[in-house]
């Protein structure tokens, strides 16, 4: 499926949609069939990048100063033009991503939903009044915002992750620079556009594309970027945090290695479900995914026998062909590591299932892999161990809740962990014995609600500031303590 006609997208700097000065573009590819370019995006330098920045420094001042209201206003009408398109822009995200259209749709009414949570939230964040032992006077505290605020995010939710991040540090006060991934740079291009339509006003937000080498460290390390906050892998992201000065706030969410606990007084069907869910929906490429499944000796063999049978009928296709349930891998070289991994879980566990790379004229063009599972699978193995970021499922039997607690455990990861059980005990100490930051009882490891904090422990977030929910304002914003004597 050839494009003729492929458009040209532009940054949006100072209020103008720009091309970059070094005259340059890259290619956005579906994943579902390359042949397919999405559009062509800006391959931005550092001129563009100094340019985003003056443009957010210059416009600080009078968005700080507008009132909170206003501001909402902005999102409650990007919102509005996110939910107006939804179906639009549902077919772009699945044809630049990969995933199944009906999940596309999801994550932009879900983005509309995010936006709207922080005009309402916005308003009604502030200091708190402390009682003072001089009746002459009071102490509070006041939030204000930070000044320019740079945000970097993945590919796997193009349009969640940004929206969550931009709509805080907007209602906040902040101006932002948002640079999306090259790989799906489409939908938080429409995001931007949403809220250029809704009446921000120039340098408020800045989008900018290019590849991480040329602009990265300009957005992040500039003394005039006052907080960064990044969703993307573990080595880039403490990369940044290390880069950046002592005067930089940091949000880092990285990678996971998450695992999923099946007692022995489970239901087994629900263990499975919940297992397919976690391990393979985005074909596994969710951060929250669930890479690894303890589960207990005397129930693994049925567990498995259950979780094969229903793997089997898993249908893998194009996202926009209705009733798939994967889509393919987003680029080249999430393939290219998912199949090195594959290999290297076929060298040292026992192959259980899937792992091809399916041919054939529907599968030919795209990144297609079947999901694959491994069993007898021990905690040095490479599989065990490192992210993967794929449709990979891990076995390892436990034979307590404590060995399946020190198994979990065992990882430089901490980002999200599931316990399936009936045992009510169980239930109350896994959250306390867990060491993750999203911690799950008889539900997927995957999702999270938008009011809560999100975020990791250990390597799998800097544990500075949560985001989502109120977190995500506390980020954005710095507190002064006021002493106010008449
Ligand atoms: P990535 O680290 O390659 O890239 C993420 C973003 O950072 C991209 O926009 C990229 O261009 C940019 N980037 C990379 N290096 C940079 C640098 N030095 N300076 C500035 N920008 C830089 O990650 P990815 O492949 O896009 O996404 C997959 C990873 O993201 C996985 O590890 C996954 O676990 C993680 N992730 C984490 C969460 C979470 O909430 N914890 C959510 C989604 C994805």
């Amino acid at each position: 499926m050839s494009n003729p006609a492929t458009s040209e997208f532009r940054n949006h700097i100072a209020g103008e949609w720009t091309a970059s000065l070094s005259g340059r573009t890259f290619a956005n590819v579906n994943p579902a069939d390359t042949r397919d370019i999405v559009g062509r995006f800006q391959a931005s330098t550092l001129d563009d990048a100094n340019a985003a920045l003056a443009a957010a420094s210059g416009a600080f001042a009078a968005w700080r100063r507008t009132p909170v209201v206003q501001r909402a206003k902005v999102l409650t009408g990007a919102a509005a033009w996110l939910e107006h398109h939804a179906d639009v822009f549902a077919e772009e995200l699945t044809r630049e991503e990969g995933k199944p259209l009906a999940q596309s749709k999801d994550e932009i009414l879900r983005s509309a939903q995010v936006l709207r949570f922080y005009a309402v939230e916005g308003q009604s964040f502030s200091g708190e009044t402390f009682p003072s032992d001089d009746p002459d006077m009071t102490v509070h505290t006041q939030r204000e915002p930070l000044g320019v605020v740079t945000v970097i995010t993945p590919w796997n939710f193009p349009i969640s992750i940004p929206a969550r991040k931009i709509a805080p540090a907007l209602i906040a006060g902040n101006t932002v620079i948002f640079k999306p991934s090259s790989d799906a740079p489409l939908i938080g291009y429409r995001l931007t556009e949403a809220l250029v339509q809704a009446g921000i006003p120039a340098g408020v937000l800045n989008y900018i594309t290019g590849r991480a080498s040329e602009i990265g460290a300009a957005l992040t390390e500039a003394p005039v970027v006052r907080a960064v906050s990044f969703t993307g892998s573990t080595a880039a992201g403490e990369q940044i945090h290390r880069a950046v000065p002592l005067t930089t706030r940091t949000q880092m969410e990285l990678g996971g290695k998450n695992p999923l606990i099946v007692m022995d007084d489970a239901d087994l069907d629900r263990a499975v479900d919940l297992t397919i869910k976690g391990g393979f929906s985005l074909t596994g490429q969710a951060c929250t995914g669930t890479s690894r499944v303890l589960v207990m000796q005397n129930v693994r063999e049925a567990f498995t026998d259950k979780l094969l049978a229903k793997v089997k009928q898993l249908k893998i296709g194009s996202g926009r062909t209705p009733g798939m349930d994967l889509g393919p891998l987003a680029t080249q070289k999430q393939l290219d590591t998912v199949l090195a991994y594959i290999a290297s879980g076929k060298a040292e566990a026992t192959h259980l299932y899937g792992g091809e790379r399916l041919s054939g004229p529907e599968y030919d063009h795209g990144y297609y892999v079947t999901p694959a599972i491994f069993t007898d699978v021990t905690q040095q193995m490479r599989i065990c161990r490192e992210e993967i970021f794929g449709p990979v499922i891990a076995i390892v039997t436990v034979t307590s809740y404590e060995d399946a607690i020190a198994k979990a455990n065992d990882t430089e990861y901490g980002l999200s962990a599931a316990i399936v059980t009936a045992n009510p005990r169980h239930m109350h100490r896994f959250a306390e014995d867990i060491e993750a930051g999203t911690v799950k009882i008889n539900r997927t490891t995957t999702g999270n609600a938008i009011n809560a904090p999100f975020g990791g422990l250990k390597r799998s977030s800097t544990s500075t500031f949560r985001e989502s929910g109120r977190g995500g304002l506390e980020f954005y914003t710095q507190i002064k303590t006021v002493y106010r004597g008449i």
